[in-house]
């Protein structure tokens, strides 16, 4: 049976318009929208991309938008008295600055200097901690494990005593995620197990995986009999395998050999059109959460 696609297009569509009616309710009881400050340094045009998306999406929702370009060669000095005037700006809710940074920056040093309750890429040591703690501890959830579990529940897929298993193990992706899927609560509380090139036979433990996580960046790591019949595979690889001569997009390619998966599993995220889209839609909804947290904050 061929499996059911989980659409990251889709799911994105419904996430934007249920923030974008929020924004709105905001709006007319408060009179404030979220705001968000984008910060890109240098021209980078892979970082050019996704700033240009993430601005033009805040802006479809209504958000308070400021994009703050700087040249290759801002010191980093100014970088940090910038983002210490955001710290400080009432009106923005998100400070993101687009990684990677130039070599005489200390990516490190500028993320310790958001204030973690601006920090909706979730990437302050702050925040890593209250993801750890879980709970209500837990303001913001890191833009891909998020849209990653938003996908597994949005598909109606049962977590609790699930196995989940996570191929990968890289703090923006493989880490957070394993420790959200096990976590004691809604959309989680599953055994998790996290393969990485140290584990001696990866197919053993997917092939026990009621879900399987997959981020690796690695085409086609994940063969067709290691899935287990109906299990629910988040393929998270967005691999450039080449170039369309007549659109002169990238051709993206997942860690899963997709075509022999979907006649195994029982639901899957395509690449592209999965994962990819879901991670700005979950910093969008970083980005409402911290507003709402500075409204009752000041209330
Ligand atoms: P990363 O930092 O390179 O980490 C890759 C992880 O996979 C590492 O933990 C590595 O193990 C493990 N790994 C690599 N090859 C392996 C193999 N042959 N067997 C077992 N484990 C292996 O990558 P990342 O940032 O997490 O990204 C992973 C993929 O997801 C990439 O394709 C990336 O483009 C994609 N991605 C997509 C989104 C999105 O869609 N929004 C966001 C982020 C990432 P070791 O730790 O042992 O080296």
């Amino acid at each position: 049976m061929t499996a059911e696609i989980i659409s990251g297009t889709e799911i994105r569509k419904t996430i934007l318009a249920e923030i974008k009616a929020d924004v709105e309710e905001m709006k007319a009881k408060h009179g404030k929208v979220p705001g968000l400050v984008t910060m890109l340094v240098g021209k980078d045009p892979a970082s050019v991309s996704y700033v240009t998306l993430k601005v033009k999406t805040a802006l479809s929702l209504g958000f308070h938008e400021i994009q703050d370009d700087h040249p290759e060669d801002i010191p980093e000095s100014d970088l940090l008295a910038l983002i210490h005037k955001y710290n400080n700006d009432p009106d923005i809710h998100g400070i993101l600055v687009q990684l990677p940074l130039p070599g005489h920056i200390d990516e490190q040093k500028v993320i310790n200097a958001i204030n973690p309750d601006k920090d909706v890429d979730v990437f302050h040591p702050i925040n890593v901690g209250r993801l750890m703690i879980g709970g209500d501890d837990a303001r913001f959830l890191p833009c891909t494990p998020a849209g990653i579990q938003e996908m597994i529940a949005r598909s109606g897929t049962r977590t609790s005593g699930a196995e989940v298993v996570v191929v990968g193990r890289s703090n923006i992706v493989g880490k957070p995620i394993a420790m959200m899927m096990a976590q004691k609560g809604a959309y989680a509380n599953a055994t998790v197990t996290i393969v990485h090139t140290g584990t001696t036979d990866l197919s053993v433990h997917c092939k026990r995986a009621d879900i399987l996580i997959v981020a690796a960046g690695v085409p086609g790591l994940v063969k067709p009999e290691w899935i287990k019949p109906g299990a629910t595979v988040i393929d998270v690889g967005t691999n450039r395998v080449g170039m369309n001569k007549t659109t002169g997009k990238a051709i993206l390619k997942g860690d899963v050999d997709f075509d022999a998966a979907k006649e195994i599993a029982g639901k899957i995220t395509p690449v592209p059109g999965g994962v990819g889209p879901m991670t700005i839609a979950m910093l969008m909804k970083n980005t409402l959460k911290a507003a709402q947290y500075a409204l009752e904050d000041i209330r």
